[in-house]
Parts: C-alpha cells; sequence; structure tokens
C-alpha cells in the first residue's frame, strides 16, 4: 500500500512539475491559443515581476496618499518619475483644489487615574494642539440629556474637555470569537444587549440635535478641548480611520478598547484625565492632480484602452489594499506592456487618481474634461477592493459588450481566468470607484473584483492597512491579467459596444431603477457647514 502511495505521488508531482515548467501555454487546461505577446506578458508578470519593490517604496517608504496632502504630493511625483524611467511618457494634471492637510505626531496618554498610553490616531485634516504644548484635560462622556435645548445648557461645562462622541462597544472581541467559544444563549444575550445599547446611544446623539460632523463643530463651538472617537472595524484591534470638520478642535480616534476604559471611568467618576499631542498643518487650498501616462497607439492613436486606479487613500495606514494594491497592479501591468508591446494598436492610457475617497473627483473631473478621449475609449479596466485574486468580472451593463469581455477572458491562461466569475450584462455603477465615473457617461468601463481577505473588516479605511496585509501573488496574477486584457483590447478588431441595457431592477427605495446619471467632479473643498441652531 505504501509503495503504491510513494508511486502515484511520484508520478502527481512529475506531472505537476513538468505542466509548472511549461507554464500555462503548455498545460493539459487546454489553453491552445498560441500569442508570442501573452506569453511573454505571463513570462514577465510571474517570473520578474517589480510588484514587491513597487509596493514596499509606495506603501513603506511614501506611506498613506490623502488628497492634496504632501504624501499625495510626493508619491505623485515618485510615479511620474517611475514612468519615466520605464521610457513612458507621463504627466500630472490638475483637474481642481482641495483642502490640503499634514499629518504629523498623535499620543495619548492616560495621567489619571493611573498611567496608561492610549492607542490613538488623529483623524485626517483634524486640527492639531499648541505645538509643543500637550493638552492636559478631563474626559467626559457625550451627556444624556432629555432634549437639544439641555444639550446647549450643558454646553458650557464642555469648555476645556475632551468628549467622548462614539458608541462604546460593550466588547471589542469580534463576534465570531464569541460564537466559537460561547453558548449560544451567551452569545444571543451579548448581540441583544449591544443592540439596545447602540440603539439607545443613537437616542442619545439624537437628542442633542446634533449627529455627525455637526456634533464635533457644536462642540468646538463650545470650546470643547477635543473629540474622542472611536470607528471600531468589528475586528481584533482594527480602527477605521476617517477625516473631521473641525477647524480648532483636534478630534482624535482612539481604539476600541482604550475608548470603553475612557468611556466606563468616566461613566463612573472616577475622573480619567489624559494629555494630548496632536501635530497637524492645515496648508489651505491646493492643487490636486491625477497622473496620466501614455503609450501612443501605432494604429489608432485617438482610439484608447485604459488602465485605471485611484491613488488617494485614506490615512490610518498606509492606503495598502486601499488602494495601493490596484494602483501597483496598473503599474506593473504597464511596465510589462511597455516591454512586449511598445506600438500598441491603439493609445494605452494609464490614469492613477486623486480625489476618490471624496466623491470619484479625479475621475469624475476627467471625463467632464476629456470628451475626445471618452468617446475614443475601446475599454476602461478599473481594480479597487483589495488585495485577491480577480474573482468577479461584468459587462456593467452593456450587453453586447459581454461578448467581447468573453473572447478576450477566453484568450487568458485558465490559471488566471479559472476562478473568474463573469456577469452579464451586469448593472451600471453610479458610484463606490472610478470606473463608475466612466459608465455613468456610456463610456465601457469595467470593474476587476477581487477576492475578499477580509477587505471590508481588516483593511478598507483601517488602521491596519499597510504593505504586510498585500498578498503579492495575488496582484501578480491581476497585474498580469490586467497586462493582457489591456492588449487584447487594444488589438481587437471589434470597438466595444456601448448599447446599454434600459431593463432595471427597482432600487431598495422603491424607485424604477435607471441608468446612472453622468456627474461632474466636486473640484474644491465644499465649505465647511457653520455649526446648525440647536433644534427647538
Ligand atoms: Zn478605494
Amino acid at each position: 500500500m505504501r509503495r503504491t502511495l510513494a508511486a502515484v505521488l511520484f508520478v502527481s508531482a512529475v506531472f505537476t512539475s513538468a505542466a509548472v515548467a511549461q507554464g500555462p501555454f503548455g498545460q493539459p487546461s487546454g489553453f491552445a491559443v498560441e500569442n508570442t505577446v501573452l506569453r511573454r506578458i505571463w513570462a514577465i508578470g510571474m517570473d520578474s515581476s517589480q510588484l514587491l519593490r513597487l509596493g514596499q517604496v509606495l506603501m513603506d517608504s511614501l506611506g498613506p496618499r490623502l488628497t492634496a496632502s504632501p504624501g499625495m504630493e510626493a508619491a505623485q511625483n515618485w510615479l511620474v518619475a517611475t514612468y519615466t524611467s520605464w521610457g513612458i511618457p507621463a504627466r500630472k494634471e490638475q483637474y481642481g483644489t482641495w483642502r490640503g492637510w499634514q499629518r504629523g505626531k498623535t499620543h495619548i496618554d492616560l495621567v489619571a487615574p493611573r498611567a496608561r498610553t492610549l492607542e490613538a490616531t488623529m483623524l485626517a485634516w483634524s486640527p492639531g494642539t499648541p505645538r509643543g504644548r500637550p493638552v492636559r484635560a478631563p474626559v467626559v462622556p457625550l451627556p444624556d440629556v432629555a432634549d437639544s435645548a439641555a444639550f446647549v445648557a450643558w454646553l458650557p461645562q464642555a469648555k476645556g474637555k475632551l468628549v467622548l462622541v462614539s458608541f462604546p462597544q460593550p466588547t471589542c472581541r469580534p463576534d465570531d470569537s464569541g460564537e466559537k467559544w460561547g453558548t449560544q444563549t451567551t452569545v444571543d444575550s451579548l448581540k441583544a444587549r449591544r443592540t439596545a445599547a447602540q440603539q439607545a446611544w443613537q437616542q442619545r446623539v439624537q437628542r442633542t440635535g446634533y449627529t455627525g460632523p455637526a456634533l464635533t463643530r457644536r462642540l468646538e463651538a463650545a470650546g470643547a478641548a477635543g473629540a474622542i472617537s472611536s470607528g471600531w472595524s468589528q475586528g481584533w484591534g482594527v480602527q477605521k480611520i476617517f477625516g473631521t470638520q473641525t477647524e480648532r478642535t483636534p478630534v482624535v480616534d482612539v481604539a476600541c478598547e482604550d475608548y470603553g476604559l475612557l468611556w466606563r471611568l468616566a461613566q463612573n467618576n472616577q475622573g480619567p484625565v489624559v494629555e494630548l499631542t496632536a501635530e497637524s498643518q492645515a496648508l489651505g487650498e491646493r492643487p490636486v492632480y491625477n497622473v496620466i501616462a501614455e503609450i501612443k497607439g501605432s494604429e489608432l492613436p485617438n482610439e484608447y484602452v485604459m488602465l485605471s486606479a485611484h491613488f488617494d487613500s485614506w490615512d490610518g495606514g498606509s492606503g495598502a489594499t486601499d488602494n495601493g494594491t490596484g494602483s501597483i497592479t496598473m503599474l506593473e501591468a504597464v511596465r510589462i506592456l511597455k516591454l512586449v508591446y511598445p506600438a500598441p494598436r491603439r493609445t494605452i492610457l494609464v490614469e492613477l487618481w486623486s480625489g476618490e475617497e471624496q466623491g470619484l473627483n479625479g475621475s469624475r473631473a476627467f471625463v467632464k474634461d476629456h470628451p475626445e478621449i471618452v468617446t475614443g475609449l475601446q475599454a476602461l479596466f478599473n481594480q479597487d477592493n483589495g488585495t485577491g485574486r480577480i474573482e468577479t468580472m461584468s459587462a456593467s451593463g452593456f450587453p453586447d459588450a459581454s461578448a467581447s469581455l468573453a473572447r478576450y477572458l477566453a484568450r487568458v491562461p485558465a490559471d488566471i481566468t479559472r476562478n473568474i466569475r463573469f456577469s452579464f450584462p451586469g448593472g451600471p455603477s453610479g458610484g463606490g470607484t472610478d470606473h463608475a465615473s466612466f459608465v455613468s457617461c456610456g463610456a465601457p468601463g469595467f470593474g476587476l473584483g477581487s477576492g475578499d481577505w477580509d477587505y471590508g473588516r481588516y483593511t478598507w479605511h483601517t488602521n491596519r492597512d499597510t504593505y504586510d496585509k498585500i498578498s503579492f501573488d495575488d496582484v501578480k496574477n491581476n497585474a498580469t491579467l490586467a497586462a493582457m486584457l489591456v492588449y487584447l483590447a487594444s488589438e481587437d478588431t471589434v470597438r466595444i459596444s456601448r448599447e446599454k441595457r434600459n431593463v432595471f431592477a427597482t432600487t431598495s427605495s422603491g424607485q424604477p431603477g435607471a441608468w446612472p446619471e453622468c456627474r461632474d467632479a466636486q473640484r474644491v473643498t465644499p465649505p465647511l457647514a457653520p455649526p446648525p441652531p440647536p433644534r427647538p
């Protein structure tokens, strides 16, 4: 028995290693089409990938790329220099201006009733504490008032205090941990208690008459020393870090565990006092750019195939999986194409957008500023949902485009396509990521959807979105796929159809579905809303 098993194992290892040695084009998976360009794309994409180096420089050395921040500017300059070093002409194209901001140090210590350094991140665009003078202040919870008049009456007490403005999670243990170890009764009762507490919290906030940014603005107007929030992301030690709209008052996100500690100390009158250092610099309205690289088409220079990904990110982590992975995927794809397909049939453009996190501003502006390119667009491929292998594609609501995409996928090695679920005609996305800016204006943009890798809970807009979370094997697969799709779309003798589907599902709000609106970008920072007067 053992000898037979050994024999079988030996045979299959040989078979497999022989297959791997031959590469996908010889694999029994039946990929028969002989195409030297596709072969070379595979060889370079798989055997001499630059992704690790590109990813390390971008995520570690340059870091997060908040729109209009010096970090974004440095990263965009690096991008142009990188393209130039590969012999690919590239430029920064201004599409507007946005509020500039530079992140500095955040440090917060609990100093009473005992000493503990707390885990905290200043929110993006937050004002800082006075330079060189940490703020030492008592911590108080948002009060549980009867109504907004009572809240306004309480506001003078907020002066010089740090106010806790987020729901205090009863546990910072993810549900799946409780589900794994707890009895069903325990799990159910925890969930029931949490839901009840969350509802009570929402009512507490509502009774103040202020919600969201308006609440912190109102506390600011009352002279609070700062606001402490906590955006727990439902996983071990992970926080979602967004921005704030205050002008003078610092707002910091404190980790779930430490926030709960502050809350309980305050609720039980145990006199929590913290010392906060939050250094940042407001830089005023600054120009914002998209970075565009181009390999000119030889036969159809006024027709375009686009590689697309947003380059900006939130800055709680390094913007690794949102959207560092999409950015280096497109960067690597064009590097490969420049080597194996230097004179494409159609013009290849790489668009690494800015302003996506603020509303697809870079890509929406581009669509409005370049109608000639939108008209000549053969296809745009966008990636923006994490590090996983591409597993989903759709025809974005262009029924006849499905045939073109299916033809392309049929020519890509099965190693790459075997996991891809292709839905057609698919629905036109009106937002969420940058191909929507093109689709909503009737141009063929397609999203390349990744496998999950706990994206939503652990890396999307979190303080844990860092280089180490990238699965480079998967990103290699994705860059190779993107390069192949662009090559095939460029070579295609058929223009991809823009015929739109005209039957739509009713929306969740019961409205008849329709093709999304083609909107312009927000090209300057919207003015900060003054705190509204309290509701009667
Ligand atoms: Zn994104």
